[in-house]
């Protein structure tokens, strides 16, 4: 992998929130003395009744317990929004980018207090009370926020699904979870075409036990309304008061569930509390992307995740910071769209995912090049290892070589970023998502739970708590103690392979299950992925093992090109020669297969187990699929296989 060092830009260096120096001495002293640590930085967030007992979080495998800062009060609500109103009531909370180009929208906090307000009262109305739960099916519009707000301040739970879930998907999470009450829009509209939200959730609700729909009206489009269960939110809003007292609530009551996205099996009801979460999602926020007052932050995530629960709304609101909330997609109307949006609300932080990057870079340069992005000053990326040429695609035409990218490793179970740069305080190393945030133990462990020391490779573990990390999977903790804390005992496993080098820097390798072994040598699917990627004709690749009667494993590789690149049998032979070079002869492909599109989840994950699946051609039981983006393409790549004999 690139071992090319980016140090601190000087101009970023000057005036950020924490330089190197600072960020040792933080680290230290929050891993040897995170009572005093957390306790200190607990206070960022108002406490009705402020906290006298900081950490109580056990990894014992018989008795796993977390609980963060648990005698105190707080809302998250009232954190988010009423705290700012007197200080910066006329400043925009959210700027709201529509699908169309022609449409946005500005809401100060004074409007976000008032709306948020509102909200609150319709879910009273329709019945609903603390410890409920909340199903929000809604696009990317701000009525996400208020919502999620709005059930933050009346103690309510909330569990957002994805709009682009189809309704059996909508069922299970609508069941799992018990909501009486879900709140959704007419239709969406991504990317042009509608989307049917409610009539998605007409037959979700069929066979369930749910009392009202709550229905927002985006498109104005022709739908059922089903008397004494469903209302319009607008009807609703005009009969309520615009004041509602937010509940006081304990640091340890939930806040909301979410499901993970579906890599790598069943998606898991992930629960997270009140006020560890908030203290963690605010000061990660804050640092990780060293947001300063007044500055405009975009996260390009869905509410439908945890990235956008954490770093859209959670974490920007709590510390009152400009967030933009984008209701279509990186392509529409052309793939110029994200860079437009930048130079129209002159947005200084910007934050994405890799496959995002992938596929504009795949779009090729034109259209990057009619944009200035001259307000860039920091970027991110999160949700799979960013190969070191999307790295530096998007540091040097983007960031235009000035702005540090901030790669951040962390999970719907960690409730924020554990593992990133400073972009005061590190210097970067393309693909590598550096040294862990302040509380954050990461270690490397062998397959017995040894810890491993050093530089070297392994699966990565956390040794102790953070406040945000996630408390149970809802209704489930035996699957919890299961799937986190029984591998290796006293410790979380994060399920994800991971190298460490010489400067202590993190490699996140892939999935621990997805690591392929050929004779003998184990093998993380990151490194192979770069490599194919550095191949200008290539624009993604997904590699996985396969049975080999020689090797035990074999490498079979899946190759998305670069547009208008033929697919032949002399670019296999091409791409073979180049990996073997790049990396060395055990890392060759045994078999490439040129494939239009790779399965992906709808947050963009590449799905390697079911490549892997393929590869193996046990097409019958290909496992959960529901969170698959786009099945057709599953199809495809069973058509035109490649033949191992
Ligand atoms: P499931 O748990 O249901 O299989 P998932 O793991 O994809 O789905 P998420 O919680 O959305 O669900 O994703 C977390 C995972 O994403 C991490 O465990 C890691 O594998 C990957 N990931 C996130 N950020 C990064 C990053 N910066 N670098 C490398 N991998 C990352
Ligand atoms: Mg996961």
């Amino acid at each position: 992998m690139s071992e090319t060092v980016y140090p601190v830009p000087a101009e970023i260096a000057a005036n950020a929130l924490i330089d190197n120096e600072k960020y040792l001495e933080m680290y230290q002293r929050s891993v040897s003395d995170p009572e005093g640590f957390w306790g200190e930085h607990g206070k960022r967030v108002d406490w009705i009744k402020p906290f006298t007992k900081v950490k109580n979080t056990s990894y014992d495998p018989h008795n796993v317990s977390i609980k963060w800062f648990e005698d105190g009060t707080l809302n998250v609500s009232a954190n988010c929004v009423d705290r700012h109103v007197a200080t910066r009531g006329d400043q925009p909370a959210i700027i709201w980018e529509g699908d169309d180009p022609s449409e946005h929208k500005v809401i100060t906090y004074k409007e976000l207090h008032h709306e948020v307000n509102k909200f609150a009262n319709v879910l009273h109305a329709c019945g609903v009370k603390k410890g409920d739960r909340v199903t929000i099916y809604l696009p990317m519009i701000p009525e996400a926020a208020y919502s999620m707000l709005a059930c933050a301040r009346i103690g309510a739970v909330h569990s957002i699904v994805f709009g682009g879930f189809s309704p059996d998907s909508l069922a299970q999470r609508i069941s799992g979870c018990d909501s009486k009450v879900v709140i959704t829009a007419d239709e969406g509209l991504r990317g042009g075409r509608k989307v049917p939200l409610k009539a998605n959730v007409d037959k979700a609700v069929a066979g369930l036990s749910v009392d009202k729909v709550v229905v927002v009206k985006r498109t104005g489009g022709d739908i059922a309304m089903k008397d004494g269960r469903d209302v319009w939110y607008h009807e609703e809003a005009d009969r309520v008061s615009d004041h509602c007292e937010p509940v006081e609530m304990n640091a340890e009551d939930p806040l909301f569930i979410l499901y993970t996205s579906g890599s790598t099996g069943q998606p898991k009801g992930v629960l997270h509390t009140t006020g560890g979460y908030l203290v963690y999602a605010s000061m990660t926020h804050q640092y990780v992307f060293d947001y300063h007052d007044g500055e405009i932050y975009w996260c390009t995530a869905d509410v439908g995740w945890v990235t956008g629960h954490s770093y859209i709304v959670y974490g920007p609101l709590a510390n009152g910071a400009t967030t933009l909330m984008f209701e279509g997609i990186p392509t529409y109307p052309s793939p110029s769209r994200f860079w437009d949006v930048c130079d129209k609300h002159k947005v200084n932080i910007f934050y994405t995912a890799p496959t995002a990057i992938r596929s504009l870079m795949g779009a090729g340069l034109e259209h990057v090049e009619k944009a200035s992005l001259d307000t860039l000053r920091v970027l991110g990326t999160v949700g799979e290892p960013i190969n070191p040429e999307a790295w530096n695609w998007y540091h040097d035409n983007i960031g235009k070589g000035r702005c540090p990218i901030v790669d951040t490793w962390w999970q719907t179970e960690t409730g924020g970023i554990l593992i990133t740069p400073l972009p005061g305080a590190t210097a970067l190393k393309p693909g590598s998502a550096t040294r862990p945030f302040f509380g954050v133990q990461p270690a490397l462990v062998d397959a017995e739970g040894k810890i491993l020391e050093g530089a070297t490779e392994g699966n990565l573990v956390l040794l102790d708590s953070w406040p945000g990390q996630m408390r149970t999977v809802y209704g489930d903790h035996e699957r919890f103690v299961q799937t986190y804390f029984s591998a290796y005992k006293g410790m979380y496993f994060s399920g994800d392979g991971c190298r460490r080098d010489e400067d202590g820097y993190y490699w996140i390798t892939g999935r621990v299950d997805d690591v392929i072994n050929v004779s003998g040598h184990r093998m993380g699917t990151a490194e192979v992925e770069s490599s194919l990627v550095a191949h200008p004709k290539v624009s993604e690749a997904a590699v996985v093992g396969y049975p080999h009667d020689l090797k035990g494993q074999g490498i079979y590789v899946y190759v998305t090109l670069m547009a208008g690149e033929e697919p032949t049998d002399e670019l296999k032979k091409e791409l073979r020669d180049w990996v073997r070079k790049d990396i060395g002869p055990i890392a060759s492909p045994d078999l490439i297969q040129f494939a239009p599109g790779l399965p992906k989840t709808r947050s963009g994950k590449i799905m390697r187990r079911i490549l892997r699946k393929i590869a193996e051609d046990s097409f019958e039981n290909l496992g959960d699929t529901s969170t698959l983006a786009d099945p057709a393409v599953v199809d495809d790549l069973i058509d035109n296989r490649q033949n191992k004999h």
